[in-house]
């Protein structure tokens, strides 16, 4: 691969193919490349897709959206490029995103760095040559001093074991892994197993459509509508003219998204203006209904309640069959409790008559076979079945990558009782490894966060070269710092359970441990002014040749005993 022309330029770096290589071309990579080569150093850049934007590379199903606002969504770096890209719609849909996204990295000229389809099988650590040798699939094998894995909390899609699956002889996609070639659905019999926010967005796309369309659910979910809509001139000229204040909001929000905390606790209004409030709430675009709806929403169960039947009058009135509004409503869980999807005309679909909806809590799936999804209440024959089952979240990426640092230590070992992480982006044992967008690192509109990890990690790598030290890794004592707080944090108002992937709950066997960042950007911003602060000692820093620490570490504490003897005390 071509190296950067400032390749290691007055850098203390080792002489390595590349000073950084990135994984994974999804907005937090493409960023991250971006970054790396503005500070001089060399980079480089892999990703298993054909083309660039990860997620919104893979998941190009019909009806694929944001759901924060595409301004909110998009790069905030350059001026010039939130003035030359004007979004068509306030929530824009997958084409035009990855449209967006091959333009950013045209515009900034970063194509000669990517190296497509080529996805990465194994990364391990050399030491003491404090490096990293990756090997992907396509042959490539690139030694790296730092590799950054951008690889994303929604990028390894999970199929349930469904018995006979690989006998069905129709067509079977993934929503997380859908294909180049448009689907052809019109006159066929489709069956959508799923009701996230991937399958809401897919149903009423397609509904319109196929001859018949049976959803299968097994946990209702609390859907609002999106409220979107084309962005007209005036908005598009007030974007422009309120370009820093922007960037300013979303810079300093605390979860990344422009829309203003509500001031009142529910039980401070009167019922009538409840009503009102949660009419504007029901109106108001995306996720408000989450981050400006009353403050106690998600703390008081009488309040969350209250909000929620509110919801389920507006399915009742919406949906005509009484039984199937029933069944749209969920029984057992909290509006926020899970990811809250937003839709558009999702409600409406089942007043088709060609839509029916199955409740696999009541009759789940038994089989598949040749033709047929069969349930306890009987079978029904598809052309088509669409899984819109989810993903392994936040560590599925990591874990499958074939990581292992220093002393051989396996990552997928080291986390095999949930992550242990530094500000979501370091894990000790992995010296000059960096995970932004992984787990423990968003809750909220996740580029935001990113874009803060990637910005920390730029600052982090100049640190680094200009105080002459080769290898850096998080010290034990920060990582059981900031992952117990993330623990912490994660402890839920009474009531309000954990059957979440937030918590990993939908894959059989992964451990219960909460996945996001549970104390959001505020405690992220705290922490990074810390390490500046203490002049990185949350980190040990050190040159090559043996045993060369400048900074010894602090004493490892009971949980990274077993970190310490896999690894040995290598610095
Ligand atoms: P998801 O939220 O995990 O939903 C998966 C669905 O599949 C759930 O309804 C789940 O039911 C069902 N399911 C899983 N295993 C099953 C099984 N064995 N049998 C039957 N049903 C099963 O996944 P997703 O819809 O792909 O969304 C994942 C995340 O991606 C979202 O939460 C969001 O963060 C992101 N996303 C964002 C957008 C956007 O607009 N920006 C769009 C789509 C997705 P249970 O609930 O019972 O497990």
């Amino acid at each position: 691969m071509t190296p950067h022309p400032a390749s290691n330029n007055g850098s203390t770096l080792l002489p390595c193919e590349t000073d950084v290589l990135i994984v994974g071309a999804g907005i937090t990579g493409i960023y991250q490349l971006y970054r790396a080569l503005e500070a001089g150093f060399s980079a480089q850049l892999v990703e298993a897709g054909e083309g660039v934007g990860g997620t919104w590379y893979w998941n190009r199903y019909p009806g694929a959206r944001f759901d924060s606002e595409s301004y909110t969504y998009a790069y905030l770096f350059s001026k010039e490029l939130f003035e030359d890209w004007e979004w068509k719609e306030h929530f824009a849909e997958q084409p035009e995103i990855e449209r967006y996204l091959n333009h950013v990295v045209d515009r900034f000229d970063l194509r000669r760095y990517l190296r497509l389809g080529a996805r990465v099988t194994s990364a391990v650590y050399n030491d003491p040559d404090r490096s990293w040798t990756v090997t992907a699939g396509d042959g490539t094998v690139v030694q790296t001093q730092f590799l950054i894995a951008s690889t994303g909390v929604l990028s390894v899609p999970h199929f349930p074991d469904v018995s006979g699956r690989e006998n069905f002889r129709g067509e079977q996609y993934h929503t997380g892994l859908w294909p180049a070639t448009p689907v052809d659905f019109a006159g066929k019999r489709v069956a959508v197993i799923g009701t996230g926010s991937s399958g809401v967005q897919l149903i009423p796309a397609i509904a319109g459509q196929v001859a018949s369309l049976t959803v299968y659910q097994r946990t209702a979910n609390w859907c609002t509508p999106l409220n979107n809509g084309p962005i007209t001139s005036d908005q598009q000229a007030r974007l422009r003219a309120d370009f820093e204040t922007l960037r300013h909001t979303l810079s300093t929000s605390s979860h990344g998204f422009l829309h203003r905390p509500h001031d009142r606790a529910t039980f401070d209004d009167p019922v009538e203006q409840r009503r009102a409030f949660y009419q504007e709430m029901w109106s108001s675009p995306g996720f408000s209904k989450l981050t400006s709806n009353y403050t106690d929403l998600l703390f008081d169960e009488a309040a969350n309640t209250e909000w929620c039947d509110f919801i389920a009058d507006k399915v009742r009135s919406i949906v005509k069959d009484p039984d199937t509004a029933e069944r749209l409503i969920p029984k057992d869980h909290h509006f926020g409790e899970h990811r809250p999807p937003f839709v558009t005309g999702y409600y409406e679909v089942y007043n088709q008559p060609n839509v029916s909806l199955v409740d696999l809590k009541q009759t789940p799936i038994e089989r598949m076979t040749e033709t047929a999804v069969e349930t306890t209440e009987g079978r029904r024959d598809f052309d088509i079945v669409v899984w819109a089952t989810g993903f392994d979240f936040g560590t599925g990426a990591l874990m499958r990558m074939g990581i292992r640092g220093r002393a051989g230590l396996a990552l997928d070992q080291y986390w095999a009782e949930g992550p242990r992480t530094f500000l979501g982006l370091q894990t000790a044992g992995f010296p000059n490894l960096f995970f932004p967008g992984g787990p423990h690192a968003a809750a909220g509109n996740n580029p935001r966060y990113n874009s803060d990890q990637v910005d920390f990690i730029m600052e982090t790598l100049r640190y680094v070269r200009d105080h002459g030290y080769q290898a850096i890794e998080v010290d034990p004592a920060a990582e059981e710092r900031w992952t117990n707080m993330v623990d912490r944090g994660a402890t839920r108002a009474p009531s309000f359970g954990e059957s979440s992937y937030y918590f990993g709950t939908n894959i059989p066997g992964k451990p219960r441990k909460y996945l996001l960042n549970s104390g959001g950007r505020p405690k992220l911003f705290k922490e990074i002014g810390r390490v500046v602060e203490n002049d990185y000692k949350a980190f040990r820093l050190s040159r090559s040749g043996p045993s060369a620490a400048l900074r010894p570490s602090r004493p490892a504490s009971t949980e990274n005993r077993r970190l310490q003897a896999a690894g040995g005390a290598a610095q």
